[in-house]
C-alpha cells in the first residue's frame, strides 16, 4: 500500500496529478485521494483510473465531475459540504489545477466565504519544461493557450515580444507549426525556444534551436503529442534605431528588400515585421 490512512481536516484539497507518467504523484497526494471524504474532479474516469494504479479504493465515496463550467450551485454544493465538516480532494485532468485548468472559481469562492483551501503540489508541464529547455529560468512569464486566430494571435504575441523573461506557452501539436512562424514574425526568427514534447511519457523529446530552425523542423516533421513550447526573453539590449537602418541600407544595396528584411532580422534578432516597416519609411524617403 503506498498510501497512509489520515485524517483531513474540512476543506478543499487541490491535488496535482501526473502529467505522462502514472507514478508521478506525491505520497502526500496519494494519502489525501484516500482519506477525502468527497472526490471531485475536472475527469472522473481519469481520476478513477488513477486510484486504481495506486490501490486506492473509493469506497463508495461521492464522486462529482467539477469544471469552469459548471454551475454556481455545483460551486455551493461543494462550499456547503466544506462548511458541513466534509474534506474535497480536487484534481483537474492532469498536472496542477487551475494551470490551464479549471479550479479558479472553485478558489476564489471559498477564499471570498473564508472556508479553507490547501494544495498537495506536484507536476506541471510548464515547469517541467522550463527544467528541460535548457533557457534561463531566472524569470519566466507563463502564457498559456495563445489565441487560436491567426491575428489575435500575432498581437498577443506581439506584446510579450520585447520582455526579457522566459517564456511559456501551452498549445496543440496541430498549431504549434503556425506558432512558431507567427513567433518568426514577432520575436524575430533568431529567438531561441525549446520545444517540449510528451513530457515523461515514452516519447519525451526536447528540440532545441531558433525558432526558425524549429519552425522549419516542423514542416518537414509535424509534432505529435502534448507540447510545451519555452521561448527565450529577448536580450538587452536590442539595436537601436540607427543601428537597422545602417544595416538595411547596406544590406538593400545587395539583395532585394525581401531578402534585406530577412538578413538584417535575424542578425539583430529582432521581429521581421518591425524590420519590413522600417525598410518600407526608407525606400519612401528614397
Ligand atoms: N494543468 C496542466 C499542468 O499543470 O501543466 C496543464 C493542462 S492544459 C489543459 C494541457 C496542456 O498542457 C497541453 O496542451 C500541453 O500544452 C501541456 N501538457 C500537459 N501534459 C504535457 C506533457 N506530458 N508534455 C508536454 N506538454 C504537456
Amino acid at each position: 500500500m503506498n498510501y497512509q490512512q489520515t485524517e483531513l481536516q474540512p476543506g478543499l484539497y487541490l491535488v496535482a496529478t501526473p502529467i505522462g507518467h502514472a507514478r508521478d504523484i506525491t505520497l502526500r497526494a496519494l494519502d489525501v485521494l484516500a482519506a477525502a471524504d468527497i472526490l471531485a474532479a475536472e475527469d472522473t474516469r481519469t481520476l478513477q483510473k488513477l486510484l486504481q494504479i495506486h490501490g486506492i479504493p473509493r469506497e463508495g465515496r461521492a464522486l462529482v465531475a467539477y469544471h469552469d463550467h459548471s454551475s454556481d450551485a455545483a460551486v455551493q454544493r461543494l462550499a456547503g459540504e466544506i462548511r458541513q465538516g466534509r474534506s474535497v480532494a480536487y484534481t483537474s485532468e492532469a498536472g496542477s489545477p487551475l494551470i490551464s485548468d479549471p479550479g479558479y472559481r472553485l478558489v476564489a469562492e471559498l477564499a471570498r466565504e473564508g472556508l479553507p483551501v490547501t494544495v498537495i503540489p506536484g507536476p506541471s508541464a510548464a515547469v517541467a519544461a522550463l527544467s528541460l529547455a535548457g533557457l534561463p529560468t531566472d524569470r519566466f512569464l507563463f502564457l498559456g493557450f495563445p489565441p487560436a486566430k491567426a491575428a489575435a494571435r500575432l498581437s498577443w504575441l506581439a506584446d510579450q515580444a520585447h520582455s526579457g523573461a522566459t517564456q511559456v506557452i501551452y498549445e496543440s501539436p496541430r498549431r504549434i507549426g503556425e506558432l512558431l512562424e507567427a513567433l518568426c514574425e514577432t520575436h524575430g526568427p533568431g529567438r531561441p525556444a525549446a520545444l517540449c514534447r510528451e513530457l515523461t511519457k515514452t516519447y519525451e523529446t526536447v528540440l532545441r534551436g531558433t525558432v526558425s530552425e524549429l519552425a522549419e523542423m516542423l514542416r518537414e516533421t509535424p509534432a505529435r503529442g502534448e507540447c510545451v513550447l519555452v521561448v527565450a526573453g529577448t536580450e538587452a539590449p536590442e539595436a537601436g534605431e540607427e543601428d537597422v537602418e545602417t544595416a538595411l541600407v547596406n544590406a538593400m544595396e545587395r539583395l532585394s528588400m525581401k531578402d534585406a528584411v530577412k538578413e538584417v532580422a535575424e542578425s539583430l534578432g529582432m521581429p521581421r515585421k518591425t524590420v519590413y516597416q522600417m525598410a518600407l519609411s526608407l525606400r519612401q524617403e528614397d
